[in-house]
């Protein structure tokens, strides 16, 4: 990749007009890898309940072969609040004309097929809403789900983002992942297959990788004929049992040399058909490290540096 091809670029060539995304984070949805179906605690740079008994004042007891749930309505109410208090901040600084939803916090297709469809309907009845984005494990899909969304998608932009952090089945064990990379493969086969759109998630950083490993999982990646990706880099926060193996010393965060060096290295890899969707992120209740408080700083770092590499903007 010698230009840089972001996410929005890829939504103003196909649309032409300036379309956001809008995150929203359903209160009872959960994880399997935090409700014990496949782990308990989570990734270990997750933040939920297991290490902060508040996080989710929300207790939805998950029956996936049930069509009852008592919380339905409320997930429905606050998915409009949360739509509408974004757009009108979107329309005002951005300008947006169209939106697609981004169901964004936990594992949202973890719950009965039901409510998955209930909820996708109803967002994509909001105004100027275009499609969906839907955050997701690749051990949480159904193929129920799958086609559903192949139908959907003939008359919405519908996205799948997984999850995958890396492709080494080592690093996947010690972030107690609950899944390993053979499961991505056939996961994301499958939903390619359909052809459905795919964003893969990777995390650069995580304990023990050296940069050869990290770049090896953003080859892995391109190999899964994805269509869109998100790095990051792996920060500590609060609540979360990396912040416990931080404090102990036994973890040390990713430099921010090191994280736009590995960064730069996997956008050349890229083809110019996948589209990036993010090169950093930012967090509260960050613990380390601290260049990852400031998100603008570490933008501007990246664009020098993407430049200074002959990577136009
Ligand atoms: S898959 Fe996502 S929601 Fe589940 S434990 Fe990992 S980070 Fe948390």
């Amino acid at each position: 990749m010698d230009r840089l091809y972001t996410f929005g670029q890829y939504l103003k060539r196909k649309f032409q007009i300036n379309i956001k995304k809008v995150p929203i984070s359903i209160p009872g949805f959960t994880c399997p890898n935090i409700d014990g179906t496949v782990a308990r605690g989570g990734c270990v740079f997750c933040e939920n309940e297991s290490f902060s008994p508040n996080f989710q004042k929300e207790k939805f007891t998950l029956n996936l072969n049930s069509t009852q749930n008592p919380l339905l309505q409320k997930q429905i109410k606050a998915l409009k609040i949360q739509f509408f208090n974004t757009v009108e901040l979107y329309k005002k600084i951005y300008g947006s004309k169209k939106f697609i939803i981004y169901f964004q916090s936990f594992t949202n297709t973890y719950a009965p097929f039901s409510t998955l469809k209930t909820l996708y309907e109803e967002a994509l009845k909001l105004p100027d809403v275009i499609g969906l984005s839907i955050g997701t494990r690749t051990d949480s899909i159904t193929d129920e789900t799958l086609n559903y969304l192949k139908e959907l998608s003939k008359d919405y932009e519908i996205w799948i983002e997984y999850g995958i952090q890396s492709s080494n089945d080592e690093t996947l064990k010690k972030i107690n992942r609950g899944h390993n990379f053979e499961n991505v493969k056939e996961t994301i086969k499958k939903t390619k297959d359909l052809e459905l759109n795919v964003c893969g998630h990777l995390i650069f950083g995580l304990p023990g990788e050296s940069q050869k490993e990290m770049l090896q999982s953003v080859k892995d990646t391109i190999d899964l004929n994805i269509d869109s990706i998100k790095f990051h880099p792996l920060y500590v926060t609060d609540n979360t049992l990396l912040a416990i193996e931080y404090k102990k010393g036994k973890f040390t965060p990713i430099t921010e040399e090191d994280y736009i060096d590995t960064l730069i290295k996997a956008i050349k890899m890229l083809p110019q058909n996948i589209s990036i969707q993010r090169m950093t992120a930012g967090t509260q209740n960050l613990l380390a490290p601290d260049w990852c408080r400031n998100k603008s700083k570490q933008i501007s770092h990246i664009y020098k540096a993407l430049l200074k590499e002959g990577i136009k903007l």
